[in-house]
């Protein structure tokens, strides 16, 4: 296949925004082919239930999470008795995922500040809210940080057009050349939402983050990215790369960091 021509290997980060926005859109538009879009909602939480739900999903398989939230809401007959409840009964309840130790001391303090904070334990109030001041005021509280935001205001009931960049995303992004490979996570989902058009609804922005994170599923896999059968392989400096022999450059953030720090601002 020929390099698509505005893209070729050879400039990806000599690209400019522009550049990179018609990039961004044709990958778009490629995988909305592939994986079908519109992408139809995957649950309807609200969204102070949404927000528990990413916490509980920071580096944890899908499964394991949603076995947790469940036991959650088993276990307790509001968020309000979570929060209240004793921190090791919260941390046994949530034993599947990754790091429950710190995971449920951190639940209990963020309902806690959204509790003092908003005066009522709630988040239905950041519907009225533009979506920059939504997420400001969510990554306000002690750890949460802009995926978190992000998917409190996307997946939940409020349906907000606001971009979440989880591993899989953020790695296409970079073996693509939207983002440089040294941008890590957090400070990719400006970027990333810089670069689609700004009159995009929820449903457009929502379909975007799951097209990217699907394929990062399916084909661009974290160690052997199926690059032979890659519909993006002409937009692709690393599949470009890799077709000619190159070793694949793993990614900075691809090494496995410890356990978050308790005020970890990236999640
Ligand atoms: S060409 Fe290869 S590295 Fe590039 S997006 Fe496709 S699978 Fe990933």
């Amino acid at each position: 296949m020929e390099p698509f021509p505005r893209f070729a290997a050879s400039r990806p980060m000599a690209a400019d925004l522009q550049d990179l926005k018609h990039k961004a859109l044709e990958i778009h538009r490629r995988l909305c082919a592939v994986y079908g879009c519109p992408i139809p909602y995957f649950h309807s939480y609200d969204p102070l239930s949404e927000l528990v739900s990413s916490l509980l999903s920071h580096r944890t398989k899908n499964a394991d999470s949603s076995r947790a939230y469940k036991a959650l809401r088993a276990r307790y007959p509001d968020w309000a008795a979570v929060r209240d409840a004793d921190p090791e009964e919260v941390e046994a309840t949530i034993a599947g995922v990754t790091w429950p130790e710190q995971k449920a001391p951190r639940i209990q303090a963020v309902l806690r500040a959204v509790a003092e904070r908003h005066g009522d334990l709630s988040l239905d109030f950041l519907g009225d809210m533009p979506v920059r001041e939504a997420r400001a005021w969510l990554e306000s509280i002690p750890g949460v940080g802009p995926k978190t935001s992000a998917a409190v205001l996307a997946f939940s009931s409020l349906r907000k057009a606001a971009l979440p960049v989880d591993s899989h995303h953020h790695r296409v992004a970079q073996r693509t050349g939207l983002i440089p490979l040294s941008l890590d996570v957090g400070p990719s989902h400006a970027v990333l939402e810089a670069q689609l058009p700004p009159e995009w609804d929820a449903q457009q922005i929502y379909d975007n983050h799951e097209v990217l994170m699907l394929h990062g599923q399916r084909v661009c896999f974290f160690k052997n990215p199926a690059c032979e059968r890659c519909v993006l392989l002409d937009l692709c400096p690393t599949g470009q790369g890799r077709m000619q022999g190159k070793p694949l450059a793993p990614p900075a953030r691809a090494k496995r960091s410890p356990a978050p720090a308790s005020k970890d601002r990236m999640l």
